[in-house]
């Protein structure tokens, strides 16, 4: 029925395996078989595939599985003791399931709710400012649940379960800019303006106003259109990369609840600017529960003929999009990647070039775009690119949303002109005796005290959003770790440097806080996080020592704190070691390993 359903077209492959993991709660071999027989691919595609995703699932589960968001924010907030609540209220060991086979308990990486931490997924339902306490509360009400598919979902939860009252999800819009949150903005006005332009008058107003993408990289949006409209094929496509993958950052999950309507008339825009009829929506799985919103919001806009055929009554511009639901993984927000998961593959990135405007989604030229971009496109068409270029500095126009979480009183989106400094963000948060500052999650920059006079910009601090914040009493090398396990966790594996680098920095720092490391293997951790960032294949693995290499250069006292004065310690103690195969052989004691 699944395979029926999306008329066997093979890059469906995503939502098949989905849906009959929906349906049986994991995906067996028996129906491994049926979908690769019904698809008309080899059953090791299918495999292959989800061995990719942290969200699918070969082997049973329990019935309610319950991923704790892991990030150094949801850390200090206390989440240790929130897992380990939840480990003694339902029976589950963090990383396995209990023997009821009620319970699955997990950690998995960011999950977009930094404002709101500790916080967790259970069946995709999402609960927010999670205290111990809670553990015992939430597992009695989900015992009584019959149906594990349908717990509440945000929005329009059901709060007549009381004791489920914590699955939900706050906005915390802390500032509201002139641009993108702009007071009295008509619906749609962007999208009337720009099909009163030819598509090429269109791209000239993107490219005056000076857009840059907002997920980080900066690329010229108006430079992008026009690349992709230029490349010549059958059939262009209008991506809305909505992976937000960057622990710290949530923005996009405020847009997408908050306007998703501006972002649909962002991609329309796009549309009539590359002459798509094909627009696709990559939203990350940890917000599967604003699926039902957003798939609302298109069936509205069909309704009021903004898609579908001759939209807004132009003749001839058919347009349409569709949500495309991630899996957990981290490297999808990469374009490259995403393109493939779109296509029902594993998101390895692809070599580049040619690039996504040329050949993406199945070989067409495709425009890849960030949330906030296309409703900064929205905004540009209605108000003029004029007026955008009015906000900001000379390299970076118009505002910027950040996403602020951490050591500080309002945790939120905050929308601000690029150019905005640290410390003017900070004085704006609440937080202006912060001591470290890391901009742009885990693949930025710490950024210290002495340089909170820098700007958040592409030209200085370039950021897609994230802004986590830290107060003196932090300890900075546990942040880093966290990172650093963070790119040793999402890395995808193809390529060496990455694969083997992000462990070895993750044990390096390991050493450093177990107090067993020496000025060498300072020396060596910073040569091995050169490599890694010369030798990767992609940004996930050429930005994983981007928190190392900052804080080393920014906190190098945080490192000296913790050095012992021998030339050389090795990683392990032979007592730790023969301790470790001990219990693997299932011996007992370090005494009785080490006669054998
Ligand atoms: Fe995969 Fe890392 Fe290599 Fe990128 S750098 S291709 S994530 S292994």
């Amino acid at each position: 029925a699944a395979v029926r359903a999306v008329n066997a077209d093979r890059t469906r492959l995503m939502d098949v395996v989905q849906s009959v993991q929906k349906t049986l709660g994991h995906v067996p071999k028996e129906a491994v078989k049926a979908i690769a027989a019904g698809l008309g691919i080899h059953r090791v595609d299918v495999e292959d595939m989800m061995s990719f995703y942290s969200f699918l699932n070969r082997e049973p589960k329990g019935r309610f599985h319950i991923r704790l968001s892991r990030t150094p924010i949801s850390m200090i907030k206390d989440a240790q003791a929130v897992a380990e609540a939840f480990a003694a209220a339902t029976g589950a060991p963090v990383g396995g399931t209990s023997r009821d086979g009620q319970f699955t308990l997990e950690w998995t990486s960011d999950i977009g709710m930094a404002d709101q931490e500790p916080s967790a997924l259970i069946n995709g339902t999402v609960f927010t400012h999670l205290v111990a306490s809670d553990a015992r509360k939430i597992v009695s009400a989900l015992k009584k649940v019959t149906d594990e598919n349908s717990l509440p979902l945000f929005p329009g939860a059901d709060a007549a379960s009381a004791d489920l009252a914590k699955a939900k999800v706050e906005t915390f819009l802390e500032q509201a800019g002139p641009v993108v949150f702009q007071t009295g903005a008509e619906p749609g006005a962007g999208l009337k303006a720009a099909l009163a332009r030819t598509p090429e008058e269109v791209i000239q107003e993107i490219t005056r106003a000076r857009l840059r993408g907002r997920g980080g990289a900066g690329f010229p949006t108006g430079l992008k259109w026009k690349l992709c409209r230029q490349s010549i094929s059958e059939a262009h496509h209008v991506v809305c990369n909505a992976d937000e993958g960057e622990p710290g950052t949530f923005k996009d999950r405020v847009l997408l609840a908050e306007m998703p309507d501006v972002v649909f008339d962002g991609m329309t825009i796009a549309a009539h600017a590359l002459g798509a009829r094909h627009g696709l929506v990559y939203l990350r799985g940890e917000y599967a529960y604003l699926w039902p919103h957003l798939q609302s919001v298109l069936d509205k806009r069909r309704q009021r003929n903004l898609l579908g055929k001759d939209v807004c009554g132009r003749k001839g511009f058919d347009f349409d999009i569709r949500i495309q639901l991630g899996a957990g993984a981290y490297v999808c927000g990469e374009e490259s990647s995403l393109i493939e998961s779109l296509e029902g593959k594993r998101g390895a990135p692809r070599d580049r070039p040619p690039f996504p405007t040329d050949r993406g989604y199945l070989h067409q030229p495709t425009a890849v775009d960030n949330v906030e971009t296309f409703v900064c496109a929205a905004r540009i068409l209605d108000k003029g690119a004029d007026w955008f270029a009015g906000y900001g500095t000379r390299e970076s126009a118009g505002t910027k949303l950040l996403s602020v979480s951490g050591d500080c009183p309002r945790p939120g989106v905050y929308e601000v002109p690029f150019g905005t400094t640290v410390n003017a963000l900070l004085d704006l948060v609440g937080a202006p005796d912060a001591a470290y500052v890391q901009v742009g999650g885990p693949s930025g920059l710490a950024v210290a005290p002495k340089d909170f006079g820098r700007q958040i910009a592409f030209e200085d601090l370039s950021t897609g959003g994230s802004i986590m914040i830290f107060n003196a009493g932090r300890d900075v090398l546990y942040i880093a770790s966290q990172f650093a396990e963070f790119f040793a966790e999402e890395s995808c594996g193809w390529c060496t440097p990455c694969r083997v680098g992000t462990t070895l920095m993750k044990k390096s720092l390991d050493k450093l806080l177990d107090n067993r490391a020496t000025l060498a293997d300072i020396e060596a951790l910073e040569s091995l996080a050169g490599t890694v960032m010369r030798m990767s294949r992609c940004g996930l693995g050429q930005t994983a020592p981007n928190p190392i290499l900052s804080t080393m250069r920014n906190f190098p006292e945080a490192y000296e704190a913790r050095l012992r004065p021998e030339p050389f310690l090795p990683r392990v103690t032979l007592e730790e070691a023969l301790r470790e195969a001990v219990a693997v052989q299932g011996r007992e004691s370090v005494e009785e390993g080490q006669s054998a």
